[in-house]
């Protein structure tokens, strides 16, 4: 089912689109190499008739599938718009697109959703990476081992930091 409505059920009453659009339609792949989504997007959305506008409101939720930026571990994340809306203009320069009394509101919803992803996607909010990276903070730089002596990684290192 594409997300459309038609507006002549808009004259006298609220229209309820309220089901789920296939993620293909919804075509936010590829936009970030981190998340990928392959549920489709629920919505439940109220859709109101004004004399120059057309508002709709209402919940929209898409089940991500990402990868921790620093550890790369897989992990779920679901987006939920809870009261997400949207003025679509009926006259001047950015008016909605109707056809055959149609409009599609895919890609207002599209480019909400994609302003919504996980900027920086973590499997959990104190994620220190992988056990294998550098150990970072664990130790503060150039500070001397039990012996005395940097081993010759942390000398190395420091030259680098240098
Ligand atoms: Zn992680």
């Amino acid at each position: 089912m594409p997300l459309l409505f038609n507006i002549r059920h808009l004259d006298h009453q609220v229209v309820t689109l309220r089901g789920e659009l296939p993620v293909a339609e919804l075509d936010v792949g590829g936009i970030d190499e981190l998340i990928q989504a392959d549920s489709p997007l629920h919505h439940d959305l109220l859709v109101e008739g004004h004399e120059r506008s057309i508002l709709v409101q209402g919940r929209l939720e898409l089940q991500l599938r990402c990868e921790c930026a620093r550890c790369l571990k897989g992990f779920e994340y679901k987006l939920a718009l809870a009261s997400w809306s949207c003025l679509l203009p009926m006259e001047g320069e950015d008016k909605v697109v109707v056809n055959n009394d149609c409009v599609d509101l895919t890609p207002y919803v599209r480019e909400d959703i994609v302003l919504a992803f996980p900027q920086h996607p973590l499997c959990e909010p104190e994620c220190r990476g992988l056990p294998a990276a550098a150990p970072s903070g664990a130790r503060p730089l150039g500070s001397a081992s039990a012996t005395g002596e940097l081993s010759p990684a942390w000398a190395e290192l420091n030259k680098l930091k240098l």
